[in-house]
């Protein structure tokens, strides 16, 4: 573990007294300050006016009761969360989780996350993260709209287009967005579409949207691997996941001539020499709902699937971690590199234990932190924000026009800090410091 800098220690020491037991949201605050050392070294300025204490609190916390009818007539009770982060770049933004994991702990550390990742794209976007501990799994389509109805009856007073703009995550689609969405137009009798991202092209979704968190993630780890002479041409790549991360991150990894041999869901992992074949992974998730051994029974020879087991098992030359966060341990991270990997980038939000993140640095593996190659969703949110507010639709070329840029600025952002806080090619180090300077800035002019 490397240490905190003596100055940050006390402040660490009291968030992680101040939120006991909320592991997840310890490692991120703890991943963040490790790189902090380096900035009040060269600016003293910001560890004044306790800017670090407050940008590790969240502004508010909203916790809430989510009841709902099940098909049988019965009662169930979930609870219900928002964190409201940091608003000192632009209203909330990020997304809502329906897992059974989802806990107060698990949506602080993502919405710590989401303020330094929305920060990194440099749009007016401050940071929020939402969800239930519900689980859709085997909930038929009327039993997902009341709780998504349910849910967004209390969630309803809270958000708005200038205010707080949730959007999807795990759990979170479009068709459950569309039911949010639809009740808050029931409830405040406004079309307001800007106050949720993620929608359906019909009411005010945007082109590109659904593709760019994948997009964006292959962008990024594309432009890291040109700085060391490589391209995702000819290389095998491992995508955990089969969510919409992981699709849109093998389809786009596929068109840049990388050769996908491996996704995963919960429940098992399938991998296919012949290249995964995206239209079924599609059929089968998107279209059908169903777990990913589908694949290999209905693809037949050359692919097989392993039930539990770990995916990072299979060698490769690029990781893409898509699928949920600790999800590559040390272990994976040693078998990786002995494998061979060049890359790792993170698709979802902090797959990567600590221990792994350190294990591929000392190895001189190129790695992607989640709050830099991931934020081409949240960057296309914005842009359909954008979209809402002209009441203007761009296509979608143009869209991921944009989506390119940004993400290759994110990239040279990561990359430019980190080499003048002396940590070249660190960009854990890089994401870190380049988005907590924009939003200690922002704090600082908006005082406190
Ligand atoms: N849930 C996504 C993320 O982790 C997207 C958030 C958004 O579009 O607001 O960044």
């Amino acid at each position: 573990m490397v240490n905190v800098d003596e100055k940050l220690e006390p402040i660490l020491t009291d968030v992680l007294r101040r939120n006991a037991g909320e592991l997840e949201f310890h490692q991120a605050v703890r991943e963040v300050l490790e790189s902090l050392g380096r900035v009040i070294a060269k600016r003293p300025n910001y560890a004044d006016n306790a800017l670090i204490e407050r940008i590790c609190e969240p502004e508010r916390q909203i916790i809430f009761r989510v009841p709902w009818v099940d098909d049988k007539g019965q009662v169930q009770i979930n609870r219900g969360f928002r964190v409201q982060f940091n608003s000192a770049l632009g209203p909330y933004k990020g997304g809502i989780r329906f897992h059974p994991s989802v806990n107060v702990g698990i949506i602080k550390f993502l919405g710590f996350e989401q303020t330094f990742k929305n920060a990194l794209t440099g749009m007016p976007i401050g940071g929020g993260k939402g969800g239930s501990d519900f689980n859709p799994r085997g909930r038929s389509d009327g039993e997902i709209m009341r709780f998504c109805q349910s849910f967004m009856t209390e969630l309803h007073r809270h958000v708005g287009e200038y205010t707080d703009v949730p959007a999807g995550d795990i759990g979170v689609g479009s068709r459950e967005i569309g039911y949010m969405f639809g009740q808050y137009k029931r409830l405040t009798n406004r079309y307001e579409a800007g106050v949720l991202t993620g929608k359906g092209l019909l009411y005010g979704g945007s082109l590109a949207r659904k593709e760019a968190t994948g997009f964006g993630a292959t962008y990024f780890v594309e432009r890291m691997l040109a700085t060391k002479g490589h391209s995702f041409e000819g290389k095998r790549t491992v995508v955990s996941g089969s969510g919409n991360v992981a699709i849109y991150t093998m389809e786009k990894v596929q068109s840049f001539g990388g050769k996908v041999v491996a996704c995963s869901d919960s429940g098992g992992y399938v991998v296919d020499e012949h290249g995964i074949d995206l239209d079924l992974v599609k059929e089968i998730k998107e279209v059908r709902r169903e777990r990913i051994s589908e694949y290999a029974r209905r693809r037949g020879a050359g692919s097989h699937y392993i039930s539990g087991g770990c995916i990072w098992d299979v060698p490769c030359d690029v990781a893409m971690p898509s699928a949920t966060q600790n999800e590559l341990t040390g272990r994976d991270a040693r078998v990786l590199v002995k494998n061979g990997v060049i890359a790792v980038g993170e698709g979802a939000n902090m797959p990567t234990t600590p221990e792994a993140v350190r294990l591929f640095q000392e190895a001189g593996v190129l790695f992607a932190p989640g709050k830099a190659a991931n934020a081409g969703g949240v960057a296309t949110s914005a842009l359909e924000m954008q979209q809402n507010a002209s009441r203007d639709s761009w296509t979608f070329e143009d869209t991921e026009k944009r989506l390119a840029g940004i993400m290759h600025s994110i990239h040279d952002l990561c990359a430019g800090t980190a080499e003048e806080y002396g940590a070249p090619g660190d960009y854990v180090l890089g994401a870190n410091i380049a988005g907590f300077v924009r939003v200690a800035e922002a704090m600082d002019a908006l005082g406190v």
